[in-house]
């Protein structure tokens, strides 16, 4: 018997006890994994363990995908209409509206980041994207195709049937949500392993899809270590699509493991080193405003995080002065106090990660403006950090820290910002900042980023399509077109009377 997680909140933020099972999730019910082993769920605030969770082999996938198959032949796939399934959905999207702050707590306690943006941005923007996809789900159609008046020709978006999916820790639950809702929507069953980080509200939320009235087997939830469990669901001989969201170095072994293995339909959704492109006629507020949110948002564990900032030279002083005002002005602390923007970093590795880069930009010569420590005695928190002073062959410039760390670069006009914006293997996301419509848009064609914001950044909405060129990805999540990740399109040719 899998054991129950309990903790009571009493913060200024949450006050409530929560209580359930933290085994894996398999055919609806809670069971042990097959080795009776754990994984210890760490608080980032102080190193501590909150609790633990059980802990997937490949033998359980094998057990999942035996149950995702099942359920997919009898009660899901082409045997679930689409408006079983969009109800499905929508009753889920009521219940995670109902459990939102309990879910926000959960991913505060776990990941770190504060419970306001969890219940505002994490939890509602899971819930957006579970509800539109509710809307999909009798939506899903082919088409009809003229050929000749011999022929009715159309074609069918089938399910795929059992897909794989792994997630990453810097968005826990609605990485889950833009996981499961256009798979869903489709018709497909799930297999699906949260990171070892932070398996908390993935946990939750099997709760949830049982009482929401999921059928056994639909979705099955595995939490496990990546070399293990999310290599057996890569390499899975019956799993014909994953789907993955993680570091571009784990991103190329799941295509590794897809081409071994069954050549499965891989989509990828990987880092980046987003530009944030600031000209000499911005609104320097505003940009020093956004440039800080596009950086430190999420304390920088954000695929999208503006971590190159390119001011224009015209207003470089200025703008950096405000901007390391400014960054020094931001809260770091404890994710329940009201007033904390920031919290500590995900995991010890990481901060150590992060530290490592910091100390890599000390020893090559650039300039810290703001920060550069780590902050405190106890957990991970880092100091939100600026440097400058870089130059295009240091790692601080070309690498993902995945940390509250920018570099602030000038530059001297459009081609030469779009230069130096385009030199890097990432092309996830790009921000331009100014009123000037022509330039503004010119610069966002230009740029090559799956995402281009003007005079906002890291903006995300549950119908837009979101994903990378280059190195940051393959396909897109979000919107209508995360539909053509879970199908297979069969063309079907109907003799109307041509005789042979
Ligand atoms: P990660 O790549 O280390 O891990 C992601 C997931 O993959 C985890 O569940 C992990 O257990 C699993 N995994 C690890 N090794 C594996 C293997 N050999 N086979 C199968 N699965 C394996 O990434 P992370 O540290 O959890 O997340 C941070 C990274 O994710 C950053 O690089 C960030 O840019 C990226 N990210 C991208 C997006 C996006 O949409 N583009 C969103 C969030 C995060
Ligand atoms: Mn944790």
């Amino acid at each position: 018997m899998p054991s129950a997680f309990t903790h009571e909140f009493n913060t200024p933020a949450f006050k409530g006890k929560v209580s359930f099972s933290t085994g894996l999730f398999i055919n609806g019910q809670f069971v042990d994994g097959s080795d009776n082993t754990t994984i210890d769920v760490i608080n980032p605030t102080n190193g501590k363990v909150i609790t633990s969770v059980s802990e997937a082999t490949p033998k359980d996938v094998d057990i999942a995908v035996e149950v995702a198959q099942k359920a997919f032949d009898t009660v899901w796939g082409l045997n679930a209409s689409g408006a079983t399934r969009s109800i499905l959905m929508g009753k889920l999207a009521i219940l995670m509206q109902e459990n939102a702050d309990e879910l926000a707590a959960l991913e505060a306690l776990d990941n770190g980041k504060t419970f306001n943006f969890a219940r505002n941005i994490d939890v509602a923007s899971s819930i957006d994207c579970i509800r539109y996809y509710a809307g999909w789900a009798d939506k899903v159609t082919g088409q009809v195709l003229e050929t000749t008046e011999a022929k009715l020709t159309y074609t069918r978006h089938e399910p795929i049937g059992v897909v794989g999916q792994i997630i990453p820790w810097n968005f826990p639950l609605l990485m889950m949500a833009w996981k499961l809702g256009p798979a869903l929507a489709c018709g497909n069953t799930i297999v699906l392993k949260p990171s070892e980080f932070t398996p908390l509200t993935a946990i939750k939320m099997c709760h949830l899809l049982n009482e929401a009235g999921f059928p056994p087997g639909v979705i099955n939830v595995l939490t496990g270590y990546g070399g293990t469990t999310g290599n057996a669901i890569s390499s899975h001989m019956k799993i014909e699509k994953v789907a993955f969201t993680g570091s571009t170095l784990v991103g190329r072994k799941i295509m590794e493991s897809a081409a071994k293995s069954n050549l499965k339909n891989v989509t990828l959704e990987l880092g980046g080193k987003s530009p944030n492109i600031i000209f000499d006629d911005a609104d320097l507020e505003q940009a020093v405003n956004w440039a800080a949110f596009g950086i430190f948002f999420n304390h920088g564990q954000t695929c999208t995080a503006g971590s190159r900032i390119f001011v224009q030279e015209g207003i470089y002083d200025e703008f950096l002065k405000r901007f390391t005002e400014r960054t020094r002005s931001i809260k770091v602390g404890d994710p329940f106090a009201p007033e904390t923007f920031q919290g500590p970093q995900v995991s010890e590795i990481q901060f150590n990660r992060i530290m490592s880069y910091i100390e890599s930009g000390k020893q090559a010569g650039a300039k810290v403006e703001v920060g550069g420590e780590r902050q405190g005695t106890e957990g991970y928190f880092i100091q939100p950090t600026v440097f400058t002073n870089v130059d295009s062959s240091m790692k601080i410039v070309q690498e993902e820290i995945f940390g509250p760390v920018g570099v602030v670069i000038k530059f001297k006009d459009e081609d030469d910002v779009i230069k130096q914006a385009n030199d890097t293997v990432y092309g996830l996301a790009a921000a331009v900042f100014t009123p000037n419509l022509n330039r503004a848009i010119n610069t966002a064609h230009r740029l090559k980023a799956g995402t281009a914001w003007i005079n906002c950044v890291n903006s995300f909405n549950a119908n837009v399509a979101f994903g990378g060129f280059k190195q940051s990805g393959i396909g897109r999540e979000c919107g209508e077109y995360a539909l053509h990740n879970y199908t297979s399109v069969k063309a079907v040719h109907v003799n109307l009377g041509h005789k042979m």
